[in-house]
């Protein structure tokens, strides 16, 4: 019998609600696979300032450390907006933990589930093609986390910077990681720059060619970033790996996430080389419907099946949720971010109660 650790970062909004069916989901799997899985509660984000002052209380990372994964529902909220000092807001606590844990590399699958194909907001004859792509975003580097400045000018008022820095060590890891997943699926990466202006993206690219050369199994393509833009809309099917830097992936992977139909349903992994990798949905704290058993739980369901994959390595468990997901959502019972006219409409527990009996 196999015993994993799992950090659950709750969080605020519908945090709660979806990590609770979530949880509900991996005890089913434990059950009927044989494994055991122990929870620590961490606290982290809005609920954190409001119990401790600080979105981001100390000795989190070391808690984290010492499970074998993370699972983080959502936090943030207008109650803890931007007029707060930055130790409490939750979007500070959301970016230390990544840069403490070493998450240097986010994974978004975007891809449209079967029973849902019309959810897609693209004309049918392009979403009809297929979308199943995966986004790797390097994440714990570039303009996010540069210099900033801020002045004054002695003739043009204020004026602001922020340094757009990246290694080749940066580039390299996140390369890799990108050409490691295509192997494990259609064999194809695409590296997004904007390397016809910018001097990080001419170091990017020449990275990635470098590593590609590496992996001749693979087929390898550059592409600018405004025209992957324009390329996610008109002919997403042709992608398979998309790899790039942070705040690229930040823009894209949300126009990705769009192209699939609900944000209720997408779920994210964040991983580095050593520490446990953090799940997530792509959805935020959706303060709008918290606490009213509205929320889509599948995103964050999804998110423990890629911790099953990607963290323990457990394929059929894995794939044993995906399936029930799509058999649930075949079956017409949808929540209400997806519901149709002829749909059964269900609230977040029902919704965790079929998955599982699904299993
Ligand atoms: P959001 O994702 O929370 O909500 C956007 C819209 O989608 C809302 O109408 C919401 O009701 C709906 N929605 C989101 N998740 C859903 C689900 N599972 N089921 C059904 N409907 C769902 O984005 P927002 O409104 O821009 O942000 C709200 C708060 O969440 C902000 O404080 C933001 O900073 C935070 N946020 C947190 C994370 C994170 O924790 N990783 C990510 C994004 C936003």
């Amino acid at each position: 019998m196999s015993h994993f650790k799992i950090a659950l970062i709750r969080g605020d909004g519908i945090g709660p609600e979806v990590v609770n069916e979530a949880v509900q989901v991996m005890d089913r799997i434990g059950e009927k696979f044989g494994h055991v899985f122990a929870y620590t509660d961490v606290l982290l984000g809005g609920c954190a300032t409001d119990a401790v002052g600080k979105s981001y209380p100390d000795g989190t990372a070391e808690i984290c450390r010492s499970c074998d994964a993370v699972l983080l529902g959502a936090v943030g909220g207008p109650k803890w907006g931007s007029t707060r000092p930055a130790h409490e807001r939750p979007e500070t606590a959301l970016l230390a933990i990544r840069k403490d844990l070493g998450l240097y590399a986010n994974l978004r699958p975007a891809a449209l589930r079967p029973a849902l194909a019309d959810a897609s907001p693209l004309r049918k004859d392009i979403s009809a093609a297929g979308i199943d792509l995966m986004m790797v975003r390097e994440l714990t580097g570039g303009v996010y986390f540069g210099k900033r400045d801020k002045y004054q000018t002695s003739d043009r008022g204020m004026e602001a910077t922020d340094l757009m820095a990246y290694s080749e060590m940066e580039i390299e890891r996140i390369g890799r990681k990108a050409f490691e997943f295509a192997m494990l699926r259609r064999k194809k990466v695409t590296s997004i720059d904007k390397a016809n202006v910018l001097e990080t993206s001419r170091l990017w690219r020449s990275v990635m060619h470098r590593l590609a050369s590496e992996y001749p199994e693979v087929c390898y393509e550059d592409m600018l970033v405004d025209n992957c833009a324009m390329q996610l809309v008109k002919n997403p099917g042709q992608f398979d790996v998309v790899v790039t830097e942070n705040m690229f992936g930040d823009i894209l992977s949300d126009e990705a996430s769009m192209i699939t139909g609900s944000i209720g349903l997408l779920p994210s992994a964040s991983i580095g080389d050593t520490a446990p990798g953090l799940y997530e949905p792509i959805h935020g704290s959706a303060p709008d419907i918290a606490g009213q058993d509205k929320a889509n739980p599948i995103a964050t369901i999804l998110s423990v099946a890629m911790m099953l994959r990607y963290s323990f390595q457990l394929m059929e468990e894995a794939e044993a949720i995906e399936k029930a997901v799509d058999e649930v959502l075949a079956l017409g019972w949808h929540t209400g971010d997806i519901a149709g006219d002829t749909d059964k409409l269900v609230g977040t527990r029902e919704m965790g109660r079929l998955i599982c009996s699904a299993i």
